[in-house]
């Protein structure tokens, strides 16, 4: 059991090389293994990455929607980011943040967290993304601890915000521990590529140059005891098809070495932002190329979560959800104090520019009538469901007792708390649609009391 996780650029290549004269055959039978949730190996994935024949296409997109439907159901979990500081110490040419742009940066004070709260919670989130910038002196991580604390200590009327996220620069063990300690969900962190001499090329100085330290971060996350971890890359940086095999790589490794792989894979596509010329990327992914590869995704590990952000737009938020995205922000600023600032109609200074303005009221009402249930869910880790833990239950099926009745117990408590009268009733509609599908009769009856009890006031059921 190797304790280091490798990327071999030389393996990768020549995967993708020998992938060109793969036997229909075995591209038959790789779909098949998909069509029955089994996954995928490396050849297989290659296999797929590379081909161009039209039916094959046509079958990776429709395994992808069944996995989707079957896993998944229509429930398409909602979040937003929280950026804390934008004090940054790398030269990465694709971000604002770059050390060397010269602006005046923030961290959020303590009010600002909690002002920046308030008007989440108000738009109905419930979990949350931090996002920082990497900066030791400015943003230390006792900083971003005693964020953490504030975010959870803050209680509303309606709730509370009950699951925080953390994308934070790659870092040790003891700085992991104390996210550990303050409770967070999912520790996120993108390779960005994993094309080594790409990596090196586009993260010119800063502690983030160094790829192997950036690549072995979740292994000491989980050293740490954070087992809930999610991976990405930023897709336009490197070859696509290399990434995706990169992350089914480093995926293998964690569940070699820690039982579990990533809880979510994130696929962000790079975007415009200041200071950087999207022309100087040669690698850009075009919008077929991408459907492809998030449907590829979605069939080689069938039981990770997917997560969409704003940048992408409308359209094609709306198309992904059909090919495996399970999991979406909605009403996004990626700016230190952008949500005050968007209340205040002040300039914003995004890390990037997003691609999907619309406000979380009406992303969550289109779910709506797409036939989705908006869910804001959290309970897993509240409930100890973490790590292979969370994996095995979701292999096994049995997820579906536990996802579907805290779905539409959290949709019930949005359309009481956030929704007009015709939202309730499309809630209401939905739930009565969606309850037959809970298999457990228990988990049912009670999943029906609980949505009773929430009309009339009671707040917080999972299970
Ligand atoms: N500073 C941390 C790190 O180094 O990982 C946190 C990450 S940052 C706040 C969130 C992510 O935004 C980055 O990992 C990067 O992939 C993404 N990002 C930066 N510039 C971007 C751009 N121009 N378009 C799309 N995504 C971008």
């Amino acid at each position: 059991m190797s304790q280091e996780v490798c990327i071999d650029k030389d393996y990768i290549d020549s995967l993708l090389q020998e992938a060109r004269s793969t036997p229909q055959s075995n591209i038959d039978a790789a779909l098949d293994k998909a069509e029955r949730f089994e996954g995928l190996n490396h050849q297989e994935i290659a296999a797929l990455l590379v081909t161009e024949n039209p039916d094959h296409l046509k079958r990776i997109f429709s395994i992808a929607f069944n996995i989707k439907k079957h896993i998944y159901g229509n429930r398409i979990v909602l979040f937003a980011p929280l950026y804390l500081s934008d004090y940054c110490v790398n030269r990465c040419t694709y971000c604002a943040f770059n050390t060397s742009r010269d602006y005046p940066r923030h961290s959020l004070t303590q009010e600002q967290v909690r002002e920046e709260v308030r008007i989440l919670e108000a738009m109905g989130h419930k979990r949350l993304a931090l996002e920082a910038g990497e900066d030791n002196t400015q943003c230390p991580i006792e900083y971003v601890v005693e964020c953490i604390h504030t975010v959870y200590d803050l209680k509303f009327e309606n709730g509370s915000i009950r699951r925080v996220n953390v994308n934070i620069a790659a870092t040790t063990v003891e700085h992991y521990r104390k996210l550990f300690e303050a409770g967070i969900g999912t520790y996120i962190l993108f390779q960005e590529t994993y094309h080594q001499p790409t990596y090196e090329a586009v993260h010119i100085a800063g502690p983030k140059r160094d790829f192997a330290y950036h690549l072995t971060a979740f292994d000491r996350a989980h050293e740490a005891g954070i087992d809930d971890v999610g991976g990405g890359v930023l897709f336009g940086l490197a070859d696509p098809l290399f990434e995706v095999l990169g992350l089914m790589i480093h995926n293998e490794h964690l569940e070699e070495r820690f039982g579990v792989g990533f809880h979510t894979i994130s696929v962000p596509r790079l975007v415009s932002s200041k200071g950087v010329d999207l022309g100087q990327f040669p690698h850009l992914v075009d919008d077929a190329t991408f459907e492809k590869i998030v449907a590829i995704i979605r069939i080689a590990v069938p039981f990770t979560g997917m997560i969409l952000s704003t940048r992408e737009n409308h359209a094609m938020r709306k198309q992904l959800l059909q090919l495996g995205i399970s999991q979406i922000s909605a009403g996004s600023t990626t700016d230190v104090g952008g949500y005050a600032k968007r209340v205040q109609n002040e300039t914003l200074n995004p890390q990037f520019y997003v691609n999907d303005g619309r406000n979380a009221l009406e992303t969550i009402r289109e779910l709506m009538d797409d036939g989705y249930i908006p869910s804001f869910c959290t309970a897993c880790y509240r409930s100890g469901r973490t790590g292979d833990r969370f994996m095995s239950l979701a292999k096994s099926g049995k997820i579906r007792n536990v996802c579907l009745p805290n779905a539409l117990m959290t949709l019930a408590e949005y359309a009481e708390d956030y929704g007009d009268s015709a939202f309730k009733q499309k809630a209401a509609a939905a739930i009565e649609r969606e309850i037959s599908d809970i298999a457990h009769e228990r988990i049912q009856n009670i999943t029906v009391q609980n949505i009773e009890k929430i009309r009339h006031g009671a707040r917080d059921f999972y299970i």
